[in-house]
């Protein structure tokens, strides 16, 4: 890993200005506010104006199709990042949309590409189901064949973003009397196909996501991806890229793990802690001058930055464990006021703390949970076998 600074070039500087300069301009505190109260984390106007403006071909593409390199690209995620753009429903579209451009047949992809780029079109997930997520192969959403096309039926659980998309990624089932990795065809479903219905759920933090129930869809062959029966071959890679079991670049231009854009609002509340507990009381005394707030404090910082170097899946579950364990200590240092969220009047940090507090749980279940990762870990890093679940046998007496 390369820890060096970038030495900026004249084009690379100017584009880090043209494009902070462009992103002050489109995410407005108006956009800030209106995502704080829907808890999307997308905004149509702002993703539109990106597609027009080129952001989203130049992201999605690589170099040699005249998307970013290396600098830019990494310019373009830290601003992204200080600007606060709402940032989730281009992260599920660019992931699927590579799924599209691999597997989709000709007719697919000259649909969606073209308006995956302007921003007109954008691509949810759909494999969790209402009985369980973690394996997502024990799909039980059926597609059966009719025809030309396919008959879907069943229940999507947390399908975020799908409100605001136009296709979702859809695990279905298409033999359930086969082995379970055999079993699976992905299909990219139009949203606004008679028989989908989407109903929000909110979550602790203040997100929304949906549960999609599919009741007779209709869908022709056109919409699937990869082979009948070989949805483990589309669904596979993106999935390993949601898990975060990619090593990160050797050039130090991309985070060591995914999640640091999630654990930036740690980083965030620690700050801001910090710089409260210094200030001192009409007394003149300082929180930080008891000897157990520093500890506290210090225990916590070091946390923090062992989980911002922890690379690839080992940091995934690091960064979420450290958001779970820092948050109550902050909330704890400074006291009551703590507890009042963002925007009211006499919390103590403006609600940092709190709300990390209230994230950090999901953080740690989206994309996989961490008793998941715990268990990859051990299994494929540690060589410690598959975890048995089953009873132990019962000894001959
Ligand atoms: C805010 C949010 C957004 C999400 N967005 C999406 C989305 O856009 N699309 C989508 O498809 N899904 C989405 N999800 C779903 C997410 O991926 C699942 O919640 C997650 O994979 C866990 O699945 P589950 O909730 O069904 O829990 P389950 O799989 O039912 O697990 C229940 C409990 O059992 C534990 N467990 C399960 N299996 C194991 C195991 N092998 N070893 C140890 N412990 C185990 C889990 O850790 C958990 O504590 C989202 C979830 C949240 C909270």
């Amino acid at each position: 890993m390369d820890f060096s600074r970038v030495e900026l070039s004249e084009e690379d500087q100017a584009f880090l200005e043209e494009s902070r300069a462009f992103l002050r301009e489109i995410v407005t505190d108006d956009v800030i506010r209106r995502d704080r109260e829907t808890g999307d984390n997308f905004d149509e106007g702002v993703h539109l104006a990106l597609g027009k403006a080129g952001y989203l071909a130049r992201e999605w593409k690589p170099e040699s199709e005249g998307g970013f390199n290396r600098v830019r690209r990494r310019i373009w995620e830290l601003e992204k990042r200080r600007a606060h753009v709402p940032w989730v429903t281009f992260g599920t579209t660019a992931m699927i949309a590579r799924s599209v451009d691999k597997f989709g047949s000709p007719e697919l992809k000259a649909e969606v590409m073209p308006r995956v780029y302007t921003g007109e079109v954008r691509l949810c997930l759909g494999y969790t189901e209402p009985e369980g997520g973690s394996d997502v192969a024990t799909c039980k959403t059926r597609a059966v064949r009719d025809g030309d096309g396919w008959v879907i039926n069943g229940s999507k659980m947390f399908t975020t973003g799908a409100h605001n998309c136009q296709y979702v990624f859809l695990i279905t089932n298409t033999d359930p009397d086969a082995p379970k990795h055999k079993s699976l065809t992905m299909f990219l479903v139009p949203l606004d196909s008679p028989g989908i219905e989407i109903q929000g759920i909110r979550t602790v933090d203040g997100d929304r996501t949906n549960i999609v129930y599919y009741s007779d869809v209709r869908v022709d062959d056109k919409y699937r991806l990869g082979e009948v029966n070989d949805g483990w071959t589309v669904v596979r890679e993106p999935l390993n890229v949601e898990h975060g079991a990619v090593e990160a670049a050797a050039d130090g231009l991309q985070d060591v793990s995914i999640m640091m854009h999630q654990a930036n609002t740690m980083a965030a509340a620690v700050d801001k802690a910090a710089a409260k507990v210094t200030e001192p009381d009409p007394n003149g005394r300082r929180l930080i001058d008891d000897g157990s707030v520093a500890y506290r404090l210090g225990r916590g910082v070091a946390r923090m930055e062992a989980s911002f170097s922890a690379t690839s899946i080992f940091g995934r579950v690091a960064l979420a464990q450290a958001m779970r364990d820092i948050s109550p200590d902050l909330m704890d240092l400074l006291g009551t006021a703590a507890s009042l969220p963002l925007g009211t009047d006499g919390a103590a940090d403006d609600g940092a703390a709190e709300y990390v507090y209230r994230f950090a749980p999901l953080v740690g279940i989206y994309g996989g949970t961490l008793e998941v990762f715990r268990n990859m870990i051990a299994q494929y890093v540690l060589g410690l076998g598959k975890p048995a679940y089953a009873p132990p046998a019962k000894k001959a007496s």
